[in-house]
């Protein structure tokens, strides 16, 4: 082993007894949870929209954002249900580049996981507490679920992490809708078996501990683009992609068949006011088909106050330090659009 450890850090048990969930919230999240099961089920027609940053890195621009949302929510909510992205932990491609809250709280100071750890649950807890929203991240570290999972209410696994035994086995265990995007290289079996394994059975290792799991029958796809062998970005957005992921569906027998349509990374070739575009066409591709209309079940978009992305340093409020979002003024009515379109 070739690793200085630096700090012991709280367990989970330790950091939910120092910031506990309230009744009302415990309350918020169940009934959230639920929500979301059903539009899962398909007996609620709403559509979900799990929007936000890209990385949750400042958090008072994070929870103005999230304010913001409720806005719009109560405006839309017979026909959205809103789920804002507060992402904690950036898997980053070559290593390289802000690995999230998690890692680093201040993104201009030094890695403090302890800081981290209770800086992501208190922003999490915050947006709770102060909005009615629980709201999704990315399962980036499956052992770290275990100091959020009373209060998120969508869990994805990343398309860097979707072939990886502990994320598919820990996501077996999880009551929350799971969705499992198409690896970086677009092999749409890989996120299918993903999903198979997500939904059967398990016993392994977890936390110290041999755990049992039911199966997670909410487990999904998400659609989110690939590159091509030459690292050129292709979406995976189309009608074709849709109607051939629902008869994929139909073949291996999975329970709940559903998709979230990821309308940035390679799908939007990482031009972010596309979102707005194919949003609208998928939508058009559910008026056309049944069988699309039923296997869509929302929408995935980055999102924050300004349009693009920054470096870190340059210090603008509200502006994406890794992916380049979709800003506020065109995220507000692209949501009054899709409200008005369903
Ligand atoms: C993300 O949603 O910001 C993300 C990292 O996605 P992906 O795993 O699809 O690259
Ligand atoms: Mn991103």
């Amino acid at each position: 082993m070739n690793m200085i450890y630096h700090q012991a850090v709280s367990t989970p048990e330790e950091i939910k007894a120092r910031y506990p969930v309230t009744p009302e919230i415990a309350e918020t999240v169940q009934a959230r949870i639920e929500a979301q099961q059903a539009i899962f089920r398909g007996e609620d027609p709403r559509l979900l929209l799990i929007v936000g940053p890209c990385s949750a890195d400042n958090e008072e621009a994070v929870l103005d954002y999230i304010a913001r949302l409720r806005r719009v929510q109560e405006a839309v909510a017979e026909r959205i249900f809103i789920v804002p992205r507060i992402y904690t932990g950036k898997p980053r491609t070559t290593g390289e580049g802000y690995m999230g809250p998690l890692h680093q709280p201040d993104p201009e100071a030094r890695t403090d996981m302890m800081k981290g750890l209770l800086a992501v649950r208190k922003m999490h807890m915050r947006a709770v507490a102060e909005t009615g929203f629980t709201c999704a991240d990315e399962m980036l570290y499956p052992e770290n679920h275990a100091y959020l999972d009373d209060l998120l209410a969508y869990v994805a696994v990343g398309a860097r992490s979707v072939e990886n035994q502990q994320h598919r086995l820990t996501a077996s265990g999880l009551e929350v809708p799971v969705g499992m995007k198409n690896p970086t290289g677009g092999d749409i079996s890989v996120m299918m078996n993903a999903i198979l394994a997500a939904q059967r059975p398990h016993t392994f290792l977890y936390r110290g501990m041999e755990a049992e799991t039911p199966g997670n029958p909410y487990a999904h796809a998400i659609l989110r683009g690939y590159t091509d062998k030459h690292g050129t970005p292709m979406s995976n957005y189309h009608y074709e992609d849709l109607a051939r992921l629902s008869a994929l569906y139909a073949k291996m027998g999975l329970a709940n068949p559903s998709v979230i349509v990821d309308c940035n990374h390679a799908n939007s070739g990482k031009n972010p006011l596309e979102q707005p575009r194919i949003l609208r066409e998928v939508l058009s591709c559910r008026r056309w088909n049944g069988d699309v209309a039923r296997l869509v079940k929302g929408f995935m978009v980055e999102s924050y106050i300004e349009d693009g992305a920054q470096k870190i340093g340059e210090g603008v409020y509200g502006k994406s330090i890794t992916d380049a979002c979709l800003g506020w003024e065109k995220t507000e009515r692209m949501i009054y659009d899709m409200a008005e379109a369903l």
